[in-house]
């Protein structure tokens, strides 16, 4: 079976900003995206640099940038995440597994695959039954080698944010894994 260095389930502004860091950096990444995302309803107004732009070209120039990146994007549900000895497998519903020796989770709302790989969870606030993961600033859950970012952990709602909270927690992982400060800058000749 293939491995991937990185599978990111989610492919919205979280999960298509980490695998842009994440391709770039040439890891070999998969994204997979079951199309649920609500940020492909919106109309972005607040975004930084961008003086409006539909969720949905978001959304879709968000994963063709992944994809020039060099991560792969497939459609489909991600149903099951095993932890192996060294690595992960992830069952989708379509009959295929998957394997890495990393897992970002960036399933916006969703915290079904947290909740079955048995990553702590919290409640957002005192008052709230709602929960999110528990991970720590950098986006480390309990499991070791499961990150993860976005709406997910509990970040504010707003795609600004999340894609940054994406690529943040890339520029973590990428660091850890490298064994030395990640840093990813272009300059014009
Ligand atoms: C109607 C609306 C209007 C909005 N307007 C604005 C606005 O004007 N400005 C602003 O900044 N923000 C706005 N937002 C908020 C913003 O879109 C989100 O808060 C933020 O972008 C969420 O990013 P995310 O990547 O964490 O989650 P999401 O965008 O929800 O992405 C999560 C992705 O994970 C996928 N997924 C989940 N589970 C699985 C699985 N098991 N297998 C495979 N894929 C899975 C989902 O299909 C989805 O594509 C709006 C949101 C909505 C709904």
């Amino acid at each position: 079976m293939l491995l991937y260095d990185i599978i990111i389930i989610g492919a919205g502004p979280a999960g298509a900003s980490a695998g842009i860091f994440a391709g770039r950096a040439k890891k070999k990444v998969l994204i997979l995206d079951n199309d649920k995302s609500g940020t492909k309803k919106a109309w972005v107004e607040n975004h930084y640099a961008v003086m409006g732009i539909t969720g949905y070209d978001v959304f879709e120039t968000g994963k063709k940038q992944a994809e020039k990146a060099g991560a792969e994007i497939k459609l489909t549900e991600a149903t099951q995440i095993t932890k192996n000895e060294t690595s992960f497998s992830v069952e989708t519903n379509d009959g295929a597994t998957y394997e890495a020796n990393y897992i970002i989770l960036a399933t916006g709302a969703s915290k079904k695959l947290a909740n079955q790989l048995g990553v702590n969870m919290k409640p957002i606030s005192d008052e709230s039954k709602v929960t999110i993961i528990d991970a720590d600033q950098d986006g480390k859950t309990n499991i070791e080698g499961v990150w993860a970012a976005g709406i997910v952990t509990g970040k504010s709602m707003h795609v600004a944010v999340t894609a940054g909270d994406g690529a943040k927690v890339a520029i973590h992982l990428l660091t850890e894994v490298n064994g030395k400060e990640y840093v990813d800058q272009d300059m014009m000749c």
